[in-house]
């Protein structure tokens, strides 16, 4: 790889990912991914397409490969949930109709109160429906969530088939013409053929604007599956994931809109009626990774990388006008990444550079600073001037005190430093290195 000479060490590489150094961090990921509880399949087939994306990739100043390959993992996998919030759809005109599908004890009746207090809050007038027939305490338990919620819930008993409660409960929602009327369904214990049955009853009858799948975090591998049944069976536009406020890292959520391709819409994180949010890619991505430290410090590196107007850059890196002033730019900044990578204490098994190399590095950089602030703005501009000059090279080091060989190492450094990116950006355009003329 290439490497920015700061003093003797070589701490902070500019190269490119590549096969060879992807290995071991892409190990580390894939361990990171299945301990998140995604599915096998999906690990290794979005570990593939990711290595073979991220190869080749140019590396961010001051940012090692295995913590690069993180951020580039973590943007794969919110585009893999979808990227942005998907938002839920309302009716055109009429009430919206959301029905509740999903197995027992997964939160569907907590999640139906949530999400209409949730919509209360966004201005919408509510109705509950209760459906789940098989369960008479689901019913109460509606109710009571409903009156906490200040919600009003249509109920008809346990007798009444779940598609004849759903026409009328419809009707009633009409004559009060609520904007969005959410029914809960009867869940098992596992999918049969009367609950599918029943569910497409109810759905011919209501013509839901939405249909969402509950799944539990804490189910894993399960929800994927559980999921794509639902969507070939019944149809689904959602899923909403329940109990992500458990130890689970939320791989599910992963695995759900890669298996299924349907997106999940809201999250619940607890068991009280404000626990219901929208479901963020990004930072169900952060979570799933367990990664947090490595991406806010890519993303700080790549902050860095911006202010400093990196096409500006790349132009006179083209043209061969790379100077001192850019230099010390760059190096300044890299120097800030060192000293940034050690606030955030490096991240286990994932730091390589040591207190001591960075030390090393800020002295170094100091050092050449020193050099680079008796330079005449004509010799900072034109680094030539001190590769075809001794004498000027002389006065430099006597000015900044320091040896005539520390700055004929620096003046070599910044051409090293040309040729170098002058390689990387692939615009050989003869950079050669002036020899120092004595
Ligand atoms: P249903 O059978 O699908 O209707 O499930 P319930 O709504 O009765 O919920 C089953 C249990 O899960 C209840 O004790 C809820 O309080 C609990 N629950 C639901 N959602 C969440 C959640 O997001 N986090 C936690 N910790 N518990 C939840």
């Amino acid at each position: 790889g290439l490497k920015i000479n700061i003093g003797k060490c070589e701490i902070f590489p500019v190269e490119v990912l590549t096969k060879e150094n992807i290995v071991e961090p892409m190990r580390d990921i894939r361990r990171a991914l299945l301990e998140a509880d995604v599915s096998l399949p999906v690990v290794r087939r979005f570990v593939q397409s990711v290595s073979d994306e991220a190869v080749g990739t140019g590396l961010i100043r001051g940012v090692r490969p295995d913590q690069q390959l993180v951020k580039i993992v973590r943007d794969e996998l919110v585009k893999l949930m979808g990227g942005e919030v998907s938002e839920l759809v309302f009716a055109k005109s009429g009430p919206t109709i959301i029905l509740l599908a999903g197995l027992q004890g997964v939160g569907k009746t907590t999640v139906s109160a949530k999400l209409a207090l949730y919509l209360k809050k966004q201005g919408k007038s509510c109705m509950l429906i209760a459906g789940d027939v098989y369960r008479p305490a689901a019913i109460d338990q509606l109710v009571i969530l409903g009156e906490q919620v200040d919600v009003p819930v249509y109920a008809a008993g346990t007798d009444v088939k779940p598609a004849e409660i759903a026409r009328q409960g419809l009707e009633e929602a009409k004559r009060k013409n609520v904007d969005v009327v959410i029914m809960d369904t009867a869940g098992r214990l596992q999918i049969d053929k009367a609950m599918m049955d029943e569910l497409k009853e109810v759905k011919r009858v209501l013509n839901p604007t939405e249909v969402l799948l509950v799944v539990d975090a804490m189910t894993g591998q399960e929800a994927a599956a559980l999921v794509t049944t639902f969507n070939l069976e019944i149809g689904i536009t959602g899923a909403i994931m329940t109990k992500l406020d458990g130890d689970s890292r939320g791989g599910a959520a992963l695995s759900v809109k890669e298996v299924s391709g349907k997106p999940i819409k809201l999250v619940g994180r607890g068991e009280r009626m404000e626990d219901l949010e929208p479901f963020y890619p990004d930072r169900m991505a952060g979570r799933i990774l367990g990664m947090g430290d490595v991406l806010s410090f890519v993303e700080k590196a790549q902050e860095v990388m911006k202010q400093e107007d990196a096409e500006d850059l790349q132009k006179k890196i083209m043209s061969a006008k790379f100077d001192f002033n850019d230099f010390l730019k760059q190096t300044r900044a890299v120097a800030q990444m060192g000293t940034m990578s050690r606030v955030l204490g490096m991240i286990p098994g994932m730091g390589k550079v040591t207190p001591a190399q960075i030390r090393e590095a800020e002295k170094s950089l100091i050092i050449m600073e020193s050099m680079i602030e008796v330079m005449t703005p004509e010799e900072k501009e034109k680094p030539e001037l001190l590769a075809e000059s001794p004498s000027r090279r002389k006065r430099i080091a006597q000015e900044s005190g320091k040896t005539e060989q520390q700055v004929s190492q620096l003046v070599a450094q910044l051409f090293q430093m040309r040729v170098r990116m002058k390689n990387l950006m692939g615009v050989m355009q003869g950079g050669s290195i002036p020899a120092l003329s004595n």
